[in-house]
Formats: C-alpha cells, structure tokens, sequence
C-alpha cells in the first residue's frame, strides 16, 4: 500500500469508535474498517409544550446506547413533517451506515426526485443533525471540534427589544445592555408594526377572515427612522442596533427607508424583500451602504448561491433545519466566507434547543461568524431537552459533551402534543382593501 493510502487509512480509522483499546504499536495503523454501525429506526418525536410545535428525529442503531437527536421543527407544518419522517425517511435510512453523513444527505435529498421544499428539507435536517450527533458521540467529541475546532470562545447574540413606542422599545433595549447584551434587534410591535394600523376596510366591508392582519405600510415607513432615533438619543452610539423589515412593503419603500437609517449606522437590516424579489439586492446595494441580513425564508440553494457570489448581502440567516441540516449549513458558511458574507443564523423560538445547538457548533466553529439570534429557554423546556445551549451576558455557551450535547426526555415531552389544528395566524396580513401581504 502506498504511503499516501496507508496516512488516509490512519486518519479515517482516529475517528471511528472504540479505538484503540491499546494503542500497541500493531494497531497503529488500519487496513481494514472496523464494523459498521446501522441505523436501525428513524423515528419523530414531537412536544408543544409553549405552544409552540416543535419536531425532533431520532435515530437510533445497533450499538446499544448510541443514538442521535436532530431538529425538523417547521411549526407551520407539523404534522406533514412528522409523516415524511415515520413514513419514508425511517424505511429509507433502516440498515444504512451512520458514518457517511454526506452519503445519506445526498442520496436522501434526491430520495423524492422533487426537492428543496420545506417540509422535506425539514426531516431531512432532522436526520443529518441526529448524525452528526451520532459522529459526535463515536469521536468522543463536542461536533465543533468535528468542524476544524473553536474560532472564538462563545456565540455572540442579540436580544429582541420590543414595544408599542419608541420610548418603550427603548427601555427594554437598556434593559438588554444591562443584561450585558452588545446587540439588540429593535421592533415596534408584532410583524409590520400592526398595531399602528386604524381601521381596516376590508375588515368594515366584511371581506376575508375577522382575525386577520392589517398592516397600514405607510405608518410603518415613517416609525421606523423615529424608532431607531428614540434608540440611539436614549441608548447611546455603542449598542448594536439589528432591525427586522420582515419583507410586507414594496421594494422601493424598503430601500427609501433603509437609506434613512444611514446615520443610525444599523448592524444590519434583515428581510427587506421577499425571496421572491431576490434581484432588488442588487438595487439596494447600489443605493445604501447600510448591512443587509436575508435568508430565513430561502430553501434552496437556487435561492441563495449567485446572490451570496454577486455580494448583495452581508450577512447570511438561514434557517438550518429549512435548507436539510447542518451538511448544506456548512457548506454556505464556507462559501460565505469567500465573499465577506456572515453568518446569523436564524434562531427563533420556533427552532427546538437542539437546533440551537447545532446553530451554536457551526457558530464557534467558522470564521465568518456573525452574530447569533437567540432565546432563552424555560425550565419546562430544560426539563424535556436537557443540555441546552445557555445565554449570558449576551453570549451562548454549549456544554462540551459528544455530540450536539443535547438529550431529549420523551416521557417528559410526552406531557405536551401537538394540537390537532394550527391556530396562529400571523402570516395572514392585508393592505386596507383587502390584498394579502406576503412575507
Ligand atoms: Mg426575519
């Protein structure tokens, strides 16, 4: 065997399990693989215990106690991604090799022939992080280390500053400062400002449903610069100011607004268009110099590769468990960094504290690191994922077991299923006369 073989062969085999029980100057080298391990169930498990549905893969294999946990949490659509789990993805995976994590992603992505929608790229990444769990576990080894190691010592995050004024965004943003927070996103209100919003006609003429949303797009033009003005006059130039357009107004109003905030020097301004008016990047990056985030909404790489490669964002947020997993997360973070673009995964309640975690392994591990969007867990939450990820003074911290270091109790996340309708109806928003906003 040639030298360059028998080096590959040496390396691969320090990663496999259970080796070497002595390292005899015999065993050095391997020539041969050790015996797979197989995966023998992939199974959902699923809690709600804020209300808020969250769906969890478990993978379990042949080795007694080695098993791994990923996120597949799409709230919106639960219960079609528990059935793309227990009713294809376990028959497809059953008696299939845990160690070929990319092996599995690619053959599992195409397992559909038709691909990159949200609820098969959910339970896709549901797998893919619960391997990643698994090779974890069989190192020995935190999953940051798997990816090249620490670039920093925790994840920097911001915290979600909100209320009806300005002056009341700007007492709970120094409330984040106090808290030791150095980036705050600020918001008035829920998702496009609605409470601002009079009387709809639609509403009054009867048209669509009594609970859904309006949203009056000039008022929520003209608060924003008073917003971040009200910030930066009560809370000072040092703190990092994060602001969520949440698509909901035309391009060009979004852009015209944006310019406003120049003086205010954001961090960056996220979602100021809809995925499908990807090409008005390239008009907002001739028009401002202010730092843009995008991505929570994308699913394919369609979406997101010739925007990152023409530079019309700066910071990358997608939602890892809605692009398939830590595999394609890896792979946009380095493609990322080739061209100045940074990571801020999205993190919202709405992602399970093992899907944080995996957002955290990537987050110490790349260099074009941004910032971490995150959340506090409850303790009914500790209780059904213990090992979850924790903030303080506005950094996340992971623990340092294999794997995501994360568990799930499932008698204790038992105790809350899912409902059987999906009742939140904050995607439902309406211009005055009526026409749905998209977000
Ligand atoms: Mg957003």
């Amino acid at each position: 065997m040639n030298r360059r073989k028998l080096l590959k062969n040496a390396a691969a085999a320090s990663l496999l399990p259970l080796v070497p029980k002595s390292a005899t100057p015999e065993n050095k080298y391997r020539f041969a693989e050790l015996d797979p391990v197989t995966i023998t169930k992939v199974k959902s498990i699923v809690t709600c215990p804020h209300g808020i549905e969250l769906i969890m893969v478990k993978v379990e294999t042949d080795q007694p106690g080695l098993v791994g946990y990923g996120c597949a949490t799409f709230r919106q659509r639960a219960h079609a991604v528990v059935a793309a789990i227990d009713e294809y993805l376990d028959d497809f995976c059953r008696g299939k090799r845990v160690e070929n994590i990319e092996d599995m992603w690619q053959t599992a992505y195409v397992s559909s022939y038709w691909r990159n929608g949200p609820v098969l790229n959910n339970a896709l990444s549901g797998l893919d992080q619960a391997l990643w769990d698994i090779k974890g576990k069989m190192a020995g080894m935190p999953v940051y280390q798997l990816f090249g190691g620490k670039c920093r010592f925790a994840v920097d995050c911001y915290g979600h500053a909100s209320g009806h004024t300005p002056e009341e965004v700007a007492e709970d943003v120094q409330g984040f400062i106090d808290r030791g927070f150095r980036h705050v996103r600020i918001q008035l209100g829920g998702y496009g400002a609605t409470h601002l919003a009079e009387q709809a006609d639609f509403k009054t003429a009867g048209f669509a449903m009594e609970d859904d949303n309006y949203m009056d797009q000039n008022v929520y033009l003209k608060m924003i610069p008073k917003l971040f003005e009200e910030v930066r006059k009560q809370c000072g130039e040092d703190v990092e100011l994060l602001h969520d357009i949440h698509e909901r107004v035309q391009p060009l109003d979004a852009i015209r607004m944006i310019q406003k905030l120049e003086d205010f020097r954001p961090f960056f301004i996220e979602d100021p268009f809809s995925p499908e008016n990807n090409r008005y990047f390239e008009m907002l990056r001739q028009h401002t110099t202010v730092p843009i985030a995008m991505g929570e909404l994308y699913n394919s790489p369609h979406e997101w590769v010739d925007p990152m490669a023409k530079r019309w964002f700066d910071f990358i947020r997608i939602h890892i468990s809605q692009i398939g997993g830590i595999t394609p997360a890896m792979k946009v973070a380095r493609l990322g960094e080739w061209f100045n673009i940074r990571t801020a995964w999205h993190g919202p309640g709405d992602v399970s504290p093992i899907g944080h975690a995996a957002n955290a392994h990537i987050d110490l591990a790349v260099w074009n690191f941004g910032i971490q969007e995150s959340v506090n867990f409850s303790d009914r939450l500790l209780e059904i994922f213990p090992g979850a990820p924790y903030v303080e003074d506005g950094y996340m911290h992971i623990n340092e077991a294999p794997g995501l270091g994360v568990d799930v109790n499932e008698t204790e996340a038992a105790k809350y299923p899912l409902p059987d309708k999906f009742k939140y109806n904050w995607t439902q928003v309406r211009k005055k006369d009526g026409t749905p906003i998209r977000p």
